[in-house]
């Protein structure tokens, strides 16, 4: 099993770095034919905008478009739930679209929007999970067949639709290796 972490702008190479303590393949996804080589994917946070002006220039974005649409499991964090969402509430772009969720781009303020909590995420045993927010988007609305995970003062911070699963926050810089082996279930699983 291979999973891969689109490599164009953000924190890719932390996503790369926990799932390889979990004795994962993880390689980082700069050109479409990589799609093929992999069973799952990660979008990271970084910057949507920048994300989603790369997918365009490196011709990605249709190939990952479809993987996804036929099923490959995708994790979106933060800019990459940004990335999956049909709607953003504050902007006319849509990047990839695939997931029936509107969330609002830098959601808790854009300087002083950097905070974390522990919190329970349904799915994932033991004690509440640290959940690290910069700049983060948070779901507005969500569609029946999203199921929600995780809310944070009442806002939706982490969702799952079918292959789709989102999170606002950011494991990838925390200890915490549990919503990784989630998603690796989630591979596996497919
Ligand atoms: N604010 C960023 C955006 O809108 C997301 C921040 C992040 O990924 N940490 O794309």
């Amino acid at each position: 099993m291979k999973i891969g972490v689109l490599a164009m702008q953000g924190a890719f190479i932390e996503h790369i770095n926990s799932l390889k303590k979990l004795d994962i393949d993880a390689i980082p996804i700069r050109y479409k034919e990589e799609l093929d080589k992999i069973d799952g994917i990660i979008i990271p946070g970084g910057e949507s905008t920048a994300i989603g002006k790369l997918i365009n220039i490196f011709d990605l974005k249709e190939k990952l478009k479809t993987k996804i649409q036929e099923g490959m499991p995708v994790w979106g964090t933060c800019a990459g739930m940004i990335l999956l969402a049909k709607k953003i509430s504050n902007s006319d772009v849509v990047h990839i679209g695939l997931m029936d969720i509107e969330v609002i781009r830098n959601a808790y303020g854009r300087q002083l929007g950097s905070f974390s909590v522990k919190q329970s995420i349904k799915g994932i045993d033991g004690k509440p999970f640290p959940m690290v927010f910069i700049r983060a988007p948070y779901i507005k609305e969500a569609d029946k067949e999203v199921e929600i995970l995780a809310k944070v003062d009442g806002k939706i911070v982490a969702a799952e639709q079918k292959n789709m699963l989102v999170t606002s926050f950011h494991p990838e810089l925390t200890e915490d290796l549990r919503m990784h082996k989630y998603f690796i279930d989630k591979v596996k699983n497919h």
